[in-house]
């Protein structure tokens, strides 16, 4: 396996040169409040490539010290879906929730300390009292209790002798820090919501700067790989370790998130999508979300190779949807099957060819992967093909079937358009056409001709579906930075159109992702799909150039 070098791996080198440490430990730590998507991607492929190629492991970890927005079913889903990108987690997976009981330990050992205090102003008053970065925090009246104090009103807080807001747990670090995360932060906050493993046994929480590092240092976490916002908890971080009793010193760094172009990749966000309706749950095929990607018909192997394209770096930036779209095209090119689907049918009847009969014609899957193998397309008297590919009247030089010309279709003949057939409403019926019967997969003797080479489904013999063509989701570049997401809706993202595919192919059984000829890649929804009503997502077109 490759690994494309980043500063991180280059870190790494340089500690295992000075011998700052013998192996590596990463970690992937979710919050169990939604499910994961492309941003996560990144950082999971981050996390374990590194414990792969330099022989160490890599944890997940739950972060689960918020109950009232954490379920079960979130567990479950990025259980999943690392999996399914390809990684294994060492061990079982981990909890913060596991190390609650020693998280209070290492609570109680800054009381003792004098490091900790329990405050009782409210969270209005202790924003305020923190101060700005142009103007320096005020100490609040409860800073200054007894460690006695402080221990009687700690246990007095985890046993439930506090309303919700009325007291949390600070440590007393400096109200004058220049830096606003220093100014004395919440350690512990209470919450009587039911937590999703540990039930009702507690009714305090520790916030994520008390419990990240502390859960790293029990873990023998070496590398603490996160996201840029948090460069500046990187000093609490080592100030919590430093004034613990802790031995075991995990190091923070920090890497640019990713950022897409007219996609959230922010949990709350997509809740927002999916409370309003404006799309189906997080399996979205919308949404970049890892199911909803998964669904829509990337593979994992696209989204990996993604992850090694942009790269690690500390440069914020903003990724191009279409890197993402050239990864799984480049996937599909080598590995998709090959069929034909008619999209916007319109009939060619070929008054030369038997009434009744059907042609079976044999045809590569894949015009240059054998692998693939073979199948038959049937043609017959009556068949479909795009209306986009016909003309009455030839208004470009652009090569299409029109009144007098003729063009080849797909591994079966050429044809020759003869007259059209109307409604009243001069909606074209059916094409008249002749076939040349010595063309099939040839040219006529002598002819040097080039023909246009369109796709056809038998019209007699297909599967009829429904194609779910995708768009993105906003109308606006960033949406992240719109305040009303819902303002911003693309109002055509979902397109569904009726057409026929060739038969012979039992989707349910292998739902793709197939190239459709001409229309690109598509793999069977299964959520929408019912035995005699199928449909099928557009992964993505097969050229920027070929959108229609
Ligand atoms: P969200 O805002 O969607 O809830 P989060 O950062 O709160 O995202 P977590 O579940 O806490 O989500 O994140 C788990 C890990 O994934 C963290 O280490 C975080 O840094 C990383 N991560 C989340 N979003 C991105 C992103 N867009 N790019 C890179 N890494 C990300
Ligand atoms: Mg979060
Ligand atoms: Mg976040």
């Amino acid at each position: 396996m490759y690994y494309k070098s980043n500063f991180i791996y280059k870190i790494v080198d340089q500690d295992f040169k000075l011998k700052k440490c013998t192996k590596i430990h990463t970690r992937f730590p979710p919050e169990p409040n939604g499910y994961l998507h492309i941003g996560h991607a990144k950082s999971i492929c981050l996390n374990f490539n590194i414990a792969q190629k330099y022989n160490g492991k890599c944890n997940l970890r739950f972060d689960d010290t918020n109950p009232t927005k954490e379920h079960k079913e979130y567990v479950k889903s990025i259980k999943y879906d690392i999996q399914w990108l390809g990684f294994m987690w060492d061990n079982t997976a981990r909890y913060t929730s596991d190390y609650f009981e020693k998280l209070y330990a290492y609570a109680i050992e800054l009381i003792k300390k004098g490091l900790a205090y329990v405050d009782e102003l409210s969270m209005y008053d202790i924003k305020k009292y923190r101060g700005t970065l142009t103007k320096i925090g005020i100490d609040s009246p409860y800073r200054y209790r007894s460690i006695k104090e402080n221990l009687i009103y700690f246990t007095k807080m985890r046993d439930g002798g506090f309303l919700e807001g009325k007291a949390c747990l600070r440590a007393k670090i400096n109200m004058a820090d220049a830096s606003v995360i220093m100014r004395d932060p919440v350690l512990y906050r209470i919450k009587y919501t039911s937590h999703h493993r540990v039930g009702k046994n507690w009714c305090i929480y520790p916030t994520y700067d008390f419990s990240h590092c502390i859960s790293d240092a029990i873990e023998g976490i070496t590398h603490s790989l996160c996201t840029l916002e948090f460069q500046e908890n990187r000093r609490l971080y080592n100030w919590i370790l430093k004034n613990t009793s802790i031995t075991q010193y995990p190091v923070q760094y920090e890497f640019a998130r990713l950022n897409l172009t007219y996609v959230i990749t922010s949990k709350r966000q997509i809740n927002v999508l999916i409370k309003n309706k404006i799309v189906d749950g997080w399996d979205d095929p919308r949404l970049l979300t890892i199911s909803g990607l998964r669904r829509r018909g990337y593979t994992a192997a696209s989204i990996r190779e993604f992850c090694q394209r942009i790269g690690v770096s500390r440069q914020d930036s903003q990724i191009e949807l279409s890197v993402l779209e050239s990864c799984i095209r480049n996937d599909l090119n080598k590995t998709a099957p090959r069929l034909m689907a008619v999209i916007h049918p319109i009939k060619v009847i070929i008054s030369n060819f038997p009434e009744g009969y059907e042609e079976k014609i044999i045809v590569p899957n894949h015009p240059s992967n054998y692998n693939l193998g073979t199948r038959f397309v049937i043609f017959t008297k009556e068949i479909f093909i795009d209306r986009f590919d016909f003309y009455e009247k030839l208004d470009s030089n652009f090569p299409k079937l029109t009144i007098g010309t003729e063009i080849r279709l797909r591994y079966a003949y050429i044809i020759r358009a003869n007259h059209v057939i109307k409604d009243v409403n001069g909606n074209i019926l059916a094409i008249y056409c002749n076939y040349n019967p010595h063309t099939l997969n040839k040219n006529p003797i002598n002819d040097k001709k080039v023909y246009k080479v369109i796709h056809w489904v038998s019209a007699q013999k297909n599967i009829p579906a429904k194609f779910h063509f995708y768009d993105k989701l906003f109308t606006h570049p960033n949406p992240s930075t719109v305040r009303n997401l819902l303002n911003i809706v693309n109002p055509t993202s979902l397109i569904s159109l009726k057409g026929y595919i060739e038969s012979g192919i039992s989707f349910f059984k292998h739902p793709g992702p197939y190239q459709f000829e001409r229309e690109g890649y598509f793999i069977l929804d299964h959520q929408y799909s019912k035995p005699t009503d199928l449909v099928f997502n557009r992964i993505v077109t097969l050229k920027k150039s070929s959108v229609r």
